[in-house]
Parts: C-alpha cells; sequence; structure tokens
C-alpha cells in the first residue's frame, strides 16, 4: 500500500475548489459550443474559433473518434478539466444523441450538478426530458442556460413555463434577455441590477462586453424606451411572480437557476459560469455497500463509469474513467480492485484538458482520471485502499436491438472473439450464445443503432476483423428465473431463447404483446428485465 503523507487539511481543502457537472442538452443546442466556450476561460484552449463546431471541417475539441468525425455527431463522453480563479472545474461531456443514452445516463453518476442546455427557439426537446429525468432521479442540482438569444427565438416567460409544464421544475431566472434575434440587446443581471450589452459579434473576454448600471436614464439612452420600459415590465412580473432565489430549493433539485445567453458569441457565458461555479456543489458523497462514502474519507476510493477505447487514434489504448470519491490518489499508488481481489498499481494516470492529456500525479475527490486499461476494468468497478466496499451498481439498460454476428473471415476466428470478448467486458453491449439450435453463435444485443455501428468500427480498426451482422427481429429481453421445471418447460416451448455470458437463460420477444403472452402463459416464470433484480 502506498504511503499517504499528504495531510486531511489539504485533502479537504483541495476538495472544496472541486466543481464536477456535466451538461446535458438535447443535439444541437450548442453543447459542444458552450464548452469550448468553457475551457477557454480556463486558457485550455488558446483562441476561441480554433476548435469549431463539428458541422465545419474541423474537429472539435470533445469528439475523440474518428467515427464521430465521418457521422458529425457526438458519440462519446468525455471528461475535461481547466482550472478558473482557483477553481478546478471537471466537465463531464455527453452524447446528446439517444442511442448512446446509456453512456450518457452512467457518465452522468459521476457529476454532481448538471448544466441543461436549451435552445431558445427549441425549447424543451426529447433527449432533454430524459437526460432530466435521471438527473431528477439522482436529485442532484439543475443548472439552466437557455442559448441563441441571437436568433429568433420563444418568448422566455414561456420557455419558464414550459420547464415547470414539460419538466415539473420551477425557475429562478439570474439573468433575464432584452430583445431577440437581430433585436437582442443584452441581458438583465437582476442580482446586480445591471445591463450587459449585446451588439453583434463574437467576444472573446468578458471585458469586451460593455456593462450599464441600471439606472433608467443610462437604460433608457442604451436600449431605447420600448426595451427599457419591457423588461422592466417583465422584472416587475418575476419579481412579484416568479419563485424567489432559494439555495436550498436549488440543491435538491426542485428550483433551477436560470441564465440565458449566445454561446457561440461568447455572450452571458462567462457570466454563467462565474456565478455557476459560486452556485454549483462541491464534490458530494457516494452510495456503496458499506453506506455513503464522503469525500473526506481518507483512504481512497473511485469507481470506473465509463471505458472508452481508441481515444487517440496515435495512442490506439483503452482508458476506463474513474470518478474518485474519496482521499487521495497519487501516481503508482497501489489500489484494491474489488470485484477481483487483486491489487493493482495505478502507474499511468491521465486527465484530460481540451485535446491533450497528460499523465498526473496526484488527483483528489471530484475529479476524473483516465487509467491505461490492459483489459482488467470494467463499467461499475470500485477502486479502493482499506476495507474493500463497492459502489452502488451502474444504471443498466436492457437491449432493444439484437443481431447474429459473425467474422467474416472464418480465420480470424480468433481475433473476432477476442475483440467481441474486450468489447462485452467494457459493458456497453451485451453478447449472447444462440441456445438449442444446434450451433454456438453469438448474437450482439444494443440499446441503440448507433452502436453497432461503433462495434462494427472498433473490431475493425481495433482487432483487424471484418464482420457480419444479420438482423434479428426481437425487441425485448428478459432474464427468466423459475423452477428447473418451469424452465425447461418455457425452453422446449417456440421460445426463443439465449444464453448470456454467465450462463443465465434470457428469452427474446418481438413486441410487447410476445411478452405479455409468455408472462401469462408461465405463470411461474419470473421475466426481469435486467441480471441485477434475478
Ligand atoms: P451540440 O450538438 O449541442 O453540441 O451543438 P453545437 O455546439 O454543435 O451547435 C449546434 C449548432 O448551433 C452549430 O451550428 C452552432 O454553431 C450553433 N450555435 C451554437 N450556439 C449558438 C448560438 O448561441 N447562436 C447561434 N445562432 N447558433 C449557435
Amino acid at each position: 500500500m502506498s504511503t499517504i503523507n499528504v495531510n486531511e487539511n489539504k485533502i479537504k481543502a483541495e476538495i472544496a475548489k472541486r466543481r464536477t457537472f456535466a451538461i446535458i442538452s438535447h443535439p444541437d443546442a450548442g453543447k459542444t459550443t458552450l464548452t469550448e466556450k468553457l475551457l477557454l476561460f480556463g486558457g485550455a484552449i488558446r483562441l476561441a474559433g480554433t476548435v469549431k463546431g463539428r458541422k465545419s471541417q474541423r474537429t472539435a475539441t470533445s469528439d475523440w473518434m474518428e467515427i464521430e468525425k465521418q457521422r458529425g455527431i457526438s458519440v462519446t463522453s468525455s471528461a475535461m478539466q481547466f482550472e478558473y480563479n482557483g477553481i478546478k472545474v471537471n466537465i463531464l461531456d455527453t452524447p446528446g444523441h439517444q442511442d448512446f443514452s446509456e453512456d450518457t445516463y452512467r457518465t452522468l453518476t459521476a457529476a454532481d450538478s448538471a448544466v441543461m442546455l436549451i435552445d431558445a427557439a427549441k425549447g424543451v426537446e426529447e433527449q432533454t426530458k430524459k437526460l432530466f429525468a435521471v438527473c431528477r432521479m439522482r436529485g442532484i442540482p439543475i443548472f439552466t442556460f437557455i442559448n441563441k438569444l441571437d436568433r429568433e427565438s420563444r418568448d422566455p416567460l414561456d420557455l419558464l413555463q414550459e420547464l415547470e409544464d414539460v419538466l415539473g421544475i420551477r425557475s429562478c431566472p439570474m439573468n433575464w434577455p432584452i430583445g431577440m434575434g437581430q433585436d437582442f440587446k443584452g441581458i438583465y443581471n437582476r442580482e446586480k441590477n445591471e445591463v450587459e450589452v449585446y451588439q453583434h459579434g463574437h467576444y472573446h473576454e468578458k471585458d469586451e462586453i460593455e456593462v450599464v448600471d441600471g439606472n433608467q436614464e443610462a437604460l433608457v439612452r442604451q436600449l431605447g424606451e420600448y426595451y427599457y420600459d419591457k423588461v422592466m415590465e417583465d422584472i416587475e412580473l418575476l419579481d412579484v411572480a416568479g419563485d424567489p432565489f432559494d439555495m436550498e430549493r436549488i440543491q435538491k433539485g426542485e428550483l433551477t437557476p436560470v441564465f440565458f445567453g449566445s454561446a457561440i458569441n461568447n455572450f452571458g457565458v462567462q457570466t454563467f459560469l462565474d456565478r455557476f461555479l459560486t452556485l454549483a456543489p462541491v464534490p458530494t458523497p457516494r452510495k456503496s455497500d458499506a453506506g455513503p462514502v464522503n469525500p473526506d474519507f481518507p483512504e481512497f476510493s473511485g469507481y470506473v463509469f465509463k471505458i472508452q477505447a481508441n481515444m487517440n487514434p496515435a495512442h490506439r489504448d483503452r482508458i476506463a474513467f474513474l470518478r474518485i470519491c474519496s482521499g487521495y490518489f497519487e501516481r503508482g499508488m497501489a489500489v484494491q480492485h474489488v470485484r477481483t481481489g487483486k491489487t493493482i498499481k495505478l502507474s499511468q494516470p491521465q486527465q484530460f484538458f481540451a485535446q491533450d492529456r497528460q499523465i498526473i500525479e496526484d488527483a483528489y475527490p471530484g475529479d476524473i482520471i483516465g487509467l491505461y486499461d490492459p483489459g482488467i476494468f470494467q463499467i461499475g468497478d470500485t477502486l479502493c485502499q482499506g476495507s474493500p466496499f463497492t459502489f452502488d451498481e451502474m444504471p443498466y439498460f436492457a437491449p432493444e436491438r439484437f443481431a447474429k454476428v459473425t467474422a467474416k473471415d472464418a480465420m480470424k476466428y480468433k481475433q473476432f472473439h477476442k475483440g467481441v470478448d474486450q468489447l462485452t467486458e467494457e459493458g456497453a453491449i451485451q453478447i449472447y450464445h444462440t441456445y438449442g439450435t444446434g450451433i454456438d453463435e453469438l448474437v450482439l444485443g444494443v440499446v441503440g443503432e448507433l452502436q453497432y455501428e461503433v462495434f462494427e468500427h472498433r473490431l475493425k480498426a481495433e482487432y483487424g476483423v471484418d464482420i457480419l451482422m444479420q438482423r434479428l427481429p426481437y425487441e425485448y429481453a428478459r432474464w427468466i428465473d423459475g423452477s428447473k421445471e418451469d424452465l425447461q418447460k418455457f425452453i422446449s416451448g417456440t421460445n426463443v431463447v439465449v444464453k448470456d455470458k454467465k450462463g443465465r437463460f434470457v428469452a427474446l420477444f418481438q413486441n410487447e404483446f410476445g411478452l405479455r403472452w409468455a408472462s401469462e402463459k408461465y405463470p411461474d416464470i419470473r421475466f426481469v428485465d435486467s441480471p441485477t433484480k434475478l
């Protein structure tokens, strides 16, 4: 075991400096753009605009995999750190595409708060709803940034109403937009009673933005009478009828502070960041089978929430992302890998700064570190020192799409199986074996369509294997549990059954009707949607 000589006060001070959050949004709301602007404030990337939106040919900082470049969407989650005003900010980037929601959900377990990004013209969209639901489930504070005010937008009051009607969360605007689109004049800061003036164009620094004191004369001069009256009316309405700022309700996730701006123009972004960092929680405890683990618990602990391969084509390796939950992490330290009972030495911990990754010497609770993974880690694994315990199970999502897979070239059989084994170990896809058909074939189960493509791409890129896939018409997978006789009866019927990696029986159904029919016909069998419920 490594000797820890960092004192507890130092650890506490480091914890207090950390904010770890995820940005959630529907695709196209501007998450990549906002992330890049935030990184810019931390000096993590040199110039705004060097990392343009991915629709241009240049690659965005947070998009690593080649497949993302080809498809123009974010399919991986990444974690990045930057320092800003003495705060260590950890941003978890989550893919917005729905096929990768499973990955996103897992990433959200590593966040202590969330920033919900909303397109001012579109309001609450499909993917926002799903991601919001997960944040709600975890009870984390949610901060809202309403983006693209430089475009024709919906009425801001309507947008707040929608947050309440659709998401069921009350809101408290911290600032308020004046005009929109061509007539976007700026944002009124309710706490400071001042207006940040918007001028069409791109801002680099907050200093470039003109700020006008909230006195009537100055504001009328700046905004004109119409917009002055309008913003005063709106603010009065918010003061009287809106929810007051209430830190306790924000911490419980019942009230969301709302900020307005335009990410691409870097307008309202720094104001948001400054205030957000004073409101966002420091690293919070995580649940385990030994009770809640507080960040200031002196012994090191953390868990793997994501495994990603090929982040950098020059390295061709796999990285396990670990959220540090307690104690102090030091490069080269020996920790227990609780699932296998082995002691492992963490010699190449990395942290991510925009495009760069660096070997780090130490890290603290709230930090996300990347561990080189020679194939030992699984999603959900706990690493710790002292008496072993396990962090709570990661959310599990039953696959909804199935396909038989084989290697195109039978000679590549070995590489094929190695690749399949490693990718399933990571936990993002499920592999089953056909049962009762005379031959052992592999059935791949995924949650979303895009995972097929990633699977195919990775087998080829990492293992040199071309594969053939034959789609199967099933949509539901249920682990079956019951007496030997009942299971035998079910299996020898016309039902489709496969076996999972651990040899447990899984029934596949084409639709909900089939599933219902089977549960009625076999009342003594339990059909469960996750092996953890067996
Ligand atoms: P993501 O899919 O959420 O990561 O969204 P992107 O950051 O890629 O942005 C989607 C599109 O919206 C891109 O074309 C951006 O240039 C554009 N965009 C982002 N922020 C703004 C904004 O504040 N105003 C306007 N007009 N466009 C924006």
